[in-house]
Formats: structure tokens, C-alpha cells, sequence
């Protein structure tokens, strides 16, 4: 039990229910003692004040951190950061898995200086969920589930080792094994308790203290919990295990776009239709980096499940949060997935208590911008081809896909001729994707040539060919025309839709009236269904809805991310090779919220997201060139045209069976003892102990080098000198591009490195996948085949011009691989510097993008601007970010990269944000000196920066035995 700390005075008890009492940081208090105006401030900004408030210890947290906060002005310009520390932490295992490694490899440090590993144990609770690694090999089957269980355990049998390792030596580390859900949710129907709380003290007396739940997670989409009025949203590795050390996670003060939601949905619409609109009208409103705060009485009468859909999108919309207050319906949703009598009421009055109980109504709080939507203007739409926010009102999707057809390419568009969309191909192979649709062989990603038991034993041109109405299969095969246009995937997929019952039960019911009206799926179109929890299936099935899904090859594939995440699995090699020899643009269609290129599947150009009704529907019709409103979808048994308005499924009869879908006493006994119910997890042998035993053969974990040489004492920061450059980029430098998360070519460093230990390509698994092996990741580094170093023009790929001329025998500026010249560099001792343009590290959160460019030497990156995360994770890892003054750029400066570089006025006591200089020395031997800002912005970065990165500064203070953070008031 700890003492509370209460510099403000806000400590009050309140009402549990029962006649009980409970304390909290009372926010009202606040305001009554002339603190600031709080009562007025957007909800979710007063749950991140609750959290400052809290911790407010002088230390980690100032008075002035929590007066600034209390007085948060809506249109103030924003330099002040926010120092927070969340409740909890959730992981899923792309991300996890590396992020374990780190605290592995601190407990290696630890002991090496005989010291206790334990030291080293997470402050909050974490959980991962492993969620990120099913993919869809088989599909269409009523065994595809488990058979794609099987699969993911064979081939992540080592990471999945690991993970049970720490599970055991971590004590408030947790782990959800594969084939239970997706991670967020998993967050929403599970992990979220809505308030927590710890043993505390009030008046001297022991209490309890509650707190709301707040949280950041390693996934973007974190932000799904918005939904259920908790505070959260994505980050990067680093930050997350930062945060579950103790320090905060320190974000810019943001703006708050409020959007105030009237109307209803009307006969038709679907969540997923008003999170496409909310999308689209978003982006143009340019939320980047702000809060998005739903409010009024379209929000208050939106289910938290609809609300989850809307929230889920953030990063679509750009928005750090879609946030929904806290109310009735939250209680309702806590109430309706299993969480406790008890539980609800002491949410409801804690909340009521802090005066954040209800939906705002206009006017009563102040956002930086109110912006207006009426639920009864959303209408069916979908989105793509290419990006989310490109939403499309259902019945033009026909004339845009034409449109885009022919667009050029650098206009989202595909470049083609109107006459080459007339054109259709025959594909005639035993498909093996759909139950009786012939062979039941694995389709292995990487593998499908090598193991194709299903040849193309018929592929010819049909050129002006009338095309059947849904493809239908040739006698004596499986198969059919595909063209520009043609559905080849079709995946009910995606936390943000399987997490909505309501549009999953009318995806069951609009199959139901499909098979009843005789309609069928081609089998050339790979249907899948991977809900986020086993909570859908007890619905479908219950509903016996899951039966006509079946029918039409929706049958269950797995619970994960699947073709969310591009896990869309090979598609048959037939199909596949049609589509290369042709260039087919051809479709998929998607309950997901991405669909740039080759997200979904390297051979589909044209993605479409739309809601799982939309996905069964556009299957049928098997092509996204149609216009449902008024086309028929296809021929009923009778031979009657079925239109898409005759198994539309009412919103009365999706509200009839949500009644029956989600029942408590199924969320509690699906979310128990996930070991006993997951007898291949239980299989998994894992070490014990609490220091983790490396294994120096394994591919995929590997002790990372970070603190292989750690001392306590860190170095002092001294000027650069000397460095070349490895790289010199253009604009818009994505983490991907950095650190790629896709396939490894055999021919790449990487691929090298994996064959020489024995590694088959078919069993490379990609760069995500191997995030726990720093081998594997520093040469993966700049290794994306798109990047473009302009040291090398005309080039793409990982290569670079190297000039270590004493520890090399190339010729000095002879081509490169980024790797081996940046290994070259390191024998002879020369440190190394990136230059870029605009943007730099835009795009996913990705923590290797940072500690990739460390380990492979980089000192420095000198860039136009920085996109805010990676920046921060850059200086989390020691290296530091420099930013050209405005006009100022590579090719004002004609840099070529035959030029040296030094860094001045390191060594003089840093500020943040302070002047430096970069001077280049010519190849003539010219000298000049270009001033550039620091772009470590806070005092604290300063110091994780002279540690040499983040990890290092909270190991050290841990052993100093200064904690590095109390984390007695966040507890659980
Ligand atoms: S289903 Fe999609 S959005 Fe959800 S966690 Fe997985 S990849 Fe992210």
C-alpha cells in the first residue's frame, strides 16, 4: 500500500455502492479551488488531467504539468507536452515480441553487473494478445481454422516459445494465445475494465483508490477502446516499454476537433457505412496529430459497438483518438460482456462522481473546432481503391472503378484503356479454396508454385467474350472468367468490423437469403471469415447463421488479423499466374480499414472496404464493376434476377437477434482459462527462470547488442566527426521504408544471413516476423526494394555508395548494400549520417525504423522535417535528429554524398531545440558550415540522449535505485 500523494488537495472518497467508499483525485476539486476551468474542458482531456493529477509528484510530473492541463485553451498554440502515464499497456505479438526481447536483454544486463534481474518488471500490466501471425492458407473448408492453427504454431513455434517464457519470469506480463481473438477486441469485450484501482491511503486511514482506465498500446488501432469512452491510442514500441517502466509517455498538447453527431442511421446503413463517412469527412477536416471527440444526441443514441467501429478508424482519419464520452451505454456494453454487478456500479459512480457521466450536449464544453454530422445523411458506401478515406457511395462504385481504371497512376488511378476492360480471361483449375471445390492441399505463401497440386490446366484469352453474369464454373471445372474488375477476395476481416455484432449478424442473415434464393459464390473467389473473438462464432452459430455462410464459402478461417494485415494467404496458382500474365486489375473486398497496395495481397490492385453484408454481397456478384442498387446480383433457383434489396436484411431483423447475441454468461466463459482451452499453446515447452537462456542458433530471437557493453555511467555527448553519409533520401520516407515489415528476398542481406544458417526461403517468414532478432532487422534496415537512395540515382533497394576505404577492397564511392557498407564503416570507426527530406519517418509506428538506423551506425539524421513519433524514437535510441532551417535542403546544398560531416556544438551543455552546425567538407576539400536545429525538444530527451537512448537512462536509474517512477498510484 502507498501513501497518496495529493499536492492539490483533490482527494476525496466517494460512493461505491453498498454503503463502501472509495478515494479518488476529485477533477471538480479542482475547479472549485481556482485551478482552471475544468468542468468546461473536452472529456477526454480531463481523463489524461485525471492521470497528471495523479502522478503529480515534482519529479516525473510538475505542479505546472497539471496547471497548464487544467487551463488547456482551445486554440492556444501547442508547445507544451503532456507528461502521461497510463493505467496499461496492450501489445500484440508483431510488436510484442521484440518489446519482450529488450526486457530480456536488460535482465542479461542486470545480472552481468550482479545485480537482481528482477529489477527489471513491467509497473502496469501488459498484456499481448498474439494475433498478428494466422494467415489464410486454407479457406472454404470446415477444418480451415484448425488446419490454419496448425500451421501458424509450426512455423512460430520459437517466438511462441518465448512468449511463455515471459509469462512466467514477468509477473504482470499476460499473454492471450493464438486462436482467441484480435488484440483490440480482445481490449474491448475483455481486458477494458473502464476504472481501476489500488491500495491506497485517505486521512491515514487504508483505502482504496480508483482511477480511469487509460492505456497505449503497440498498434495503431488502438484506439478501437475510444469506443468505450477510455483514453488510448497507439505507439511505438520504444514509448511502450518506456511506459511500462515508469516513465511517461510525453505527447504535444493537442487540439480538439468536436464533432456533434444528431440523427439516426437510417433503413440500410451500416456502422461501417457512417466510420467510411466519418473517415472521409475527417481527413479533409485535417485532424492530424489532434483529439477527435464525438458528442451530442447522434453519440448518445450510437451502441458502443458502433461507436467501437468509428473510434477504430483514427488512424484512417488521422486523428491521435475518436473518442466517445462515457455513459449509459457504456455501462450497458460493460454489463452485456460478463463484467460484474459490482464492477458496473463502481464505474458508473466513480465517473458521476468526477462529473464525467453523460454524453456532452452542444455547448457545454469548448473544442478547438466543431464540426457536424447528421447520422441520417450517411448512406451504403465503400471505399478504395486505394485509400480509406477515398469513400464511394454504393451505387457509383461502378463508374468509379471504371474511373479509376483508366486514371493515370499518379492520380490513384491504374492507367489502363476502356478497351482493355472489356476483355476476360478463362480460368480453368481445380481451385481448392472452397469446399468441394477439389483439392484440399495447402496453399503456402512463398510455396504456391513449388507446391502447386493444382496446375493451370487451362488458361486462355477470351477477348470481347460475354462474360457470365457471377463467373460460373466451366463444365468439369472449377473455375470461371475473371477480368479487370473481377472479386478474387472477398474477407469478412478486421477488428473494427468482427467487433460490431450488428453488421456481422446482418452479413449471416444477407447469406441466409442468398442460399435460400439459390445464389452461390464462384470458388475462384477466396471467401474467408476470421472474426476478432470466439464470441461471434457462439452468435453466428446460435442464430444458425454460420450455416449459410458456409455455404457460401465463408467459412471460419481463424481468429486474427488475417487479410487485415495482407495474412490474406496465397491465392490458388492459377488464378494468380492469370493475373500476372494478363495484368489483371483485379478486386478484393473487405471488412478491413486499409487498402493501399499490396496490403491485401501482392496480386490484388483494386481493394475495396466495405461492411461484412457488402463482402458476402459483392462475392455473389462476384465484380465490383456493378451497380447493386439497380443490377441484379445475380439468378436465383428460379430464375429470377435477385437484387441486393431482395436479402437486405432489415435493421429490425439484426435488432431481433442481437437480443439473443451477446449474453454475459458467453463472455465469461469464453474469456477464462485460455490455457485449458487452447491445448496447443499448452503444448509449447518454454524455459523457466527469470533471466532469459539465449540460444546463439536461433533465427528469430537473438540478444540484442543494446546493453551487451552496458556501464552505469553514461558517455558524455560529444561532438561528430568525421561521418559520411549512408543515405540520401527524397520526401515522405515511410518506417517501412526503413524497416520493412513484408517478405525477405533471398538475394538481401537478411535473406543472406537466414540461408547461411540454413534457413529454406519458403521459411524466411517476413521481416515482422523476425523482429526478435537483431541480425535479422539491422540488415533489413533501408532494405525496402522501393526506397531510392539518391547517392545512387536510378536505383531502388538498400544500396548506397560506400567510401570505407581502410576496411574494404571496393573502390572508394563503388555501389554497395546499405548493410555491408555501414559494416565497413564500422570496423574503420566511422560514424554515419542519414539526410532527408520532408517528412522523414512518416507512416506506421515502427520502433526498428529507429533501432535499425542505430545499429547500423548512424549518429545522426538531418532531415527537412520529421514525422513526430519517429523522431522521438530516433532520440530514444541515441540518435539524433537534425532539421534543415527552412530553404534549405540536400539539393539546395547539392550534397551527392562524396562529402564528410561533422556536428558541432554538441559538446557545450545541449538544450533542447538549440542552433547547431552541420559542417560538410567537400570531396574538393571545400569546407562549408549549414546551421540546423536540435530537434531534441525536451529536457528529458536531452538526458535519454546523452544515456545513449531511453532503455539506458531507465536501466540506469533503476539500478541507481531511484525507480524510474513510483508506479504505486497506477497499480492495479
Ligand atoms: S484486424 Fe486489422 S485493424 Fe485490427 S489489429 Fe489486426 S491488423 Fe489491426
Amino acid at each position: 500500500m502507498s501513501k497518496a500523494q495529493d499536492l492539490f488537495g483533490t482527494l476525496r472518497s466517494f460512493d461505491l455502492g453498498n454503503g463502501r467508499q472509495g478515494t479518488l483525485y476529485a477533477l471538480p476539486q479542482l475547479e472549485k479551488s481556482g485551478i482552471g476551468p475544468v468542468s468546461r474542458l473536452p472529456v477526454s482531456i480531463r481523463l489524461v488531467l485525471e492521470s497528471v493529477l495523479r502522478n503529480c509528484d515534482g519529479k516525473r510530473v510538475s505542479e505546472q504539468n497539471v496547471r497548464a492541463l487544467a487551463n488547456w485553451k482551445p486554440t492556444a498554440p501547442r508547445t507544451e507536452e503532456i507528461p502521461f502515464v497510463v493505467a496499461r499497456i496492450v501489445l500484440q505479438d508483431f510488436t510484442g515480441v521484440p518489446l519482450l526481447v529488450d526486457l530480456a536483454a536488460m535482465r542479461s544486463a542486470l545480472v552481468r553487473l550482479g545485480k537482481n534481474p528482477k529489477m527489471i518488471e513491467p509497473l502496469v500490466p501488459v498484456d499481448l494478445v498474439v494475433d498478428h501471425s494466422v494467415q489464410v492458407d486454407y479457406a472454404g473448408t470446415p477444418d480451415a481454422m484448425s488446419r490454419n492453427l496448425e500451421l501458424e504454431f509450426t512455423r512460430n513455434r520459437e517466438r511462441y516459445q518465448f512468449l511463455k517464457w515471459g509469462m512466467q519470469a514477468f509477473e504482470t506480463f499476460k499473454v492471450v494465445p493464438p486462436g482467441i481473438g484480435i488484440v483490440h477486441q480482445v481490449n474491448l469485450e475483455y481486458l477494458a475494465k473502464g476504472v481501476w484501482s489500488c491500495p491506497s491511503t485517505f486521512n491515514d486511514q487504508p483505502s482504496t483508490l480508483f482511477y480511469p482506465d487509460t492505456l497505449v498500446g503497440t498498434d495503431s488501432h488502438t484506439t478501437m477502446i475510444n469506443g468505450l469512452g477510455i483514453v488510448g491510442w497507439g505507439v511505438g514500441g520504444i514509448e511502450a516499454e518506456a511506459g511500462m517502466l515508469g516513465q511517461p509517455v510525453y505527447f504535444l498538447t493537442p487540439d480538439v476537433v468536436g464533432v456533434h453527431l444528431t440523427g439516426a442511421l437510417q433503413e440500410g446503413v451500416t456502422a461501417t457505412d457512417l466510420a467510411l463517412t466519418v473517415t472521409q469527412t475527417l481527413r479533409k477536416a485535417k485532424v492530424v496529430g489532434k483529439f477527435v471527440e464525438f458528442f451530442g444526441p447522434g453519440a448518445a443514441a450510437l451502441p458502443v459497438v458502433d461507436r467501437a467501429t468509428v473510434a477504430n478508424m483514427a488512424p484512417e482519419y488521422g486523428a491521435t483518438m475518436g473518442f466517445f464520452p462515457i455513459d449509459g451505454e457504456c455501462v450497458r456494453f460493460l454489463r452485456a460482456t460478463g463484467r460484474s454487478e459490482d464492477h458496473c456500479r463502481i464505474y458508473e459512480n466513480y465517473y458521476r462522481a468526477q462529473g464525467l457521466f453523460g454524453m456532452p450536449k452542444q455547448g457545454e464544453i469548448q473544442y478547438s473546432v466543431e464540426l457536424a454530422l447528421d447520422l441520417a445523411t450517411v448512406v451504403p458506401s465503400v471505399a478504395g481503391p486505394k485509400r480509406p478515406q477515398d469513400r464511394i457511395e454504393l451505387p457509383n462504385l461502378k463508374r468509379e472503378f471504371q474511373a479509376a481504371f483508366t486514371r493515370p497512376v499518379n492520380e490513384s488511378g491504374f492507367g489502363r484503356t476502356l478497351e482493355e476492360l472489356g476483355k476476360s480471361f478463362l480460368v480453368t483449375a481445380n481451385v481448392g479454396v472452397h469446399a468441394g471445390g477439389g483439392s484440399q492441399e495447402p496453399l503456402m505463401r512463398g510455396e504456391a508454385q513449388a507446391h502447386n497440386t493444382n496446375p493451370l490446366t487451362e488458361l486462355e484469352m477470351a477477348n470481347n467474350r460475354p462474360t457470365p453474369d457471377r463467373g460460373v464454373a466451366p463444365e468439369g471445372g472449377h473455375g470461371g472468367h475473371i477480368r479487370h474488375g473481377s472479386v478474387l477476395i472477398a474477407a469478412i476481416t478486421s477488428c473494427t468490423n468482427t467487433s460490431n455484432p450488428s453488421v456481422m449478424l446482418a452479413a449471416g442473415l444477407l447469406a441466409k437469403k442468398a442460399v435460400e434464393r439459390g445464389l452461390q459464390v464462384n470458388p475462384l473467389v477466396k471467401a474467408s471469415l476470421a472474426p476478432g473473438s470466439r464470441v461471434v462464432s457462439d452468435y453466428l452459430e446460435r442464430t444458425g447463421l454460420q450455416e449459410y455462410l458456409d455455404q457460401l464459402g465463408f467459412n471460419l478461417v481463424g481468429y486474427g488479423c488475417t487479410t487485415c494485415i495482407g495474412n490474406s494467404g496465397p491465392l490458388p496458382a492459377a488464378v494468380d499466374e492469370a493475373i500476372g500474365k494478363y495484368d489483371l486489375i483485379a478486386a478484393s473486398v473487405l471488412s478491413g480499414n486499409r487498402n493501399f497496395e499490396a496490403r491485401v495481397h501482392q496480386s490484388i490492385k483494386a481493394n475495396f472496404l466495405m461492411s461484412p453484408p457488402l463482402v458476402v454481397a459483392f462475392a455473389l456478384a462476384g465484380r465490383v464493376d456493378i451497380d447493386l442498387s439497380r443490377e441484379p446480383i445475380g439468378k436465383g433457383k428460379d430464375g429470377q434476377n435477385v437484387y441486393l434489396k431482395d436479402i437486405w436484411p432489415t435493421l429490425q431483423e439484426v435488432r431481433d437477434l442481437m437480443q439473443s447475441a451477446l449474453t454475459p454468461a458467453v463472455f465469461r466463459q469464453l474469456y477464462r482459462d485460455f490455457a485449458g482451452q487452447n491445448p496447443k499453446w499448452n503444448e509449447i515447452k518454454t524455459g523457466a527462470g527469470n533471466e532469459y537462456q539465449w540460444d546463439a542458433t536461433s533465427t528469430y530471437i537473438q540478444e540484442p547488442p543494446f546493453f551487451q557493453k552496458f556501464g552505469l555511467q553514461p558517455g558524455e555527448i560529444r561532438e561528430i566527426e568525421g561521418a559520411r553519409a549512408l543515405g540520401i533520401f527524397g520526401d515522405s520516407v515511410t518506417t517501412d521504408h526503413i524497416s520493412p515489415a513484408g517478405s525477405i528476398k533471398k538475394s538481401a542481406p537478411a535473406g543472406r544471413y537466414l540461408t547461411e544458417r540454413g534457413v529454406p526461403v519458403e521459411e524466411f517468414n517476413s521481416y515482422g516476423s523476425r523482429r526478435g532478432n537483431d541480425q535479422v532487422m539491422t540488415r533489413g534496415t533501408f532494405a525496402n526494394v522501393r526506397i531510392k537512395n539518391l547517392m545512387v540515382p536510378g536505383t531502388e533497394g538498400g544500396v548506397t555508395r560506400c567510401f570505407a576505404s581502410k576496411a574494404c577492397e571496393c573502390a572508394p564511392g563503388e555501389q554497395a548494400s546499405i548493410y555491408d557498407a555501414a559494416m565497413a564503416y564500422q570496423k574503420e570507426g566511422t560514424p554515419l549520417v542519414v539526410i532527408a527530406g520532408q517528412e522523414y519517418g512518416t507512416g506506421s509506428s515502427r520502433d526498428w525504423a529507429a533501432k535499425g538506423t542505430a545499429l547500423l551506425g548512424v549518429k545522426a539524421v538531418v532531415a527537412q522535417s520529421f514525422e513526430r513519433i519517429h523522431r522521438s524514437n530516433l532520440v530514444g535510441m541515441g540518435v539524433l535528429p537534425l532539421q534543415f532551417k527552412e530553404g534549405t535542403s540536400a539539393r539546395t546544398l547539392k550534397l551527392d554524398g562524396t562529402e564528410k560531416f561533422d556536428v558541432l556544438g554538441l559538446g557545450q551543455g545541449l538544450k533542447p531545440q538549440q542552433d547547431l552546425t552541420l559542417r560538410l567538407t567537400r570531396a574538393s576539400g571545400q569546407v562549408e558550415t549549414v546551421p540546423v536545429s536540435c530537434r531534441i525538444d525536451t529536457p528529458i530527451e536531452v538526458d535519454y540522449y546523452q544515456h545513449g537512448g531511453i532503455l539506458p537512462f531507465v536501466l540506469r536509474q533503476l539500478v541507481a535505485g531511484q525507480g524510474a517512477g513510483s508506479g504505486a498510484s497506477t497499480r492495479a
